[in-house]
């Protein structure tokens, strides 16, 4: 199958405090994308990660970031997206603190993210089974019930969450569960989740641009789950006409669809 764009890839952006996590400039990713024939999500830790967050000063930077690289490729292949953090039990995010809205949002559940009133917290889900579950799969549809996310990156990675209610929940709205190449999820939760009618796209989450659009376990993973091609939307037959969040992107898969050359299939 051959995917035609990449969203989830961090940049040296999510390195703001000098610890070792990302590398890599948007040039870099959208180079190594470029070079495989796709497209690129720039897609950075939100602003409530305490180590790894964006800053949401740095947010007018990364976007002109985005927007230079484009120029410089003389098509637009990059977008500019955020992977944004669940910050509470309600449903909260860190999205609201972006100070303008990208083109993409990505919505996650990550460990060292400030918490606010009824927090998550990952230890707790240690010990808290079902019912830790269960609050955790309440906070993300409340989340893509009120915020315009596109996509959940890493369904049940950190913590658990309850495939089928997620994955109903997710169709209804028109919102993707990410099926991710370093944490991908097991051939039963992927079963589960496109029997309660899922719709996917394949990620690297690349932390480097060596590794913007690899997906061998990713892959690995959908098609040991026979997960069929019309459900993940970065595979190129998809047609953008589902009535899910990222059908806005349909124009940009076209292009890319139409124009790249030297792509590699999987
Ligand atoms: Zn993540
Ligand atoms: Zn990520």
């Amino acid at each position: 199958m051959r995917i035609l764009f990449d969203l989830h890839t961090h940049t040296r952006f999510s390195t703001p405090r000098g610890f070792s996590h990302a590398v890599g400039s948007v040039a870099q990713n959208l180079g190594a994308a470029l070079a495989k024939g796709m497209g690129v999500g720039i897609s950075n830790h939100g602003p409530a990660h305490v180590v790894y967050g964006i800053s949401p000063k740095a947010y007018a930077a990364l976007a002109r970031e985005v927007e230079d690289a484009n120029r410089a490729a003389g098509k637009k292949r990059a977008l500019l997206s955020c992977e944004c953090n669940l910050t509470s039990q309600k449903g909260t995010t860190d999205f609201s603190l972006l100070p303008f809205a990208p083109e993409v949002v990505l919505l996650g559940y990550h460990k060292g993210v400030l918490q606010r009133e009824e927090p998550l917290f990952f230890w707790r889900a240690q010990r808290g089974g079902r019912a830790f579950a269960a609050k955790m799969t309440a906070a993300l549809i409340s989340a893509i019930e009120r915020e315009p996310i596109d996509v959940i990156t890493h369904p049940g990675e950190y913590v658990p969450v309850e495939y089928a209610a997620l994955a109903r929940a997710a169709a209804a709205l028109g919102v993707v569960l990410e099926i991710n190449d370093k944490h991908p999820m097991t051939e039963e939760q992927l079963n589960i989740c496109a029997e309660n009618g899922a719709y996917f796209v394949i990620s690297s989450d690349a932390h480097k641009p060596a590794r913007v659009g690899c997906f061998s376990r990713a892959a690995a993973a959908a098609k040991n789950a026979k997960i069929p091609l019309e459900r993940i939307v970065n595979c190129d037959i998809y047609r953008f006409c589902a009535g899910l969040r990222v059908d806005k992107l349909a124009g940009f898969a076209q292009s890319i669809r139409e124009t790249s050359t030297g792509f590699s299939t999987i």
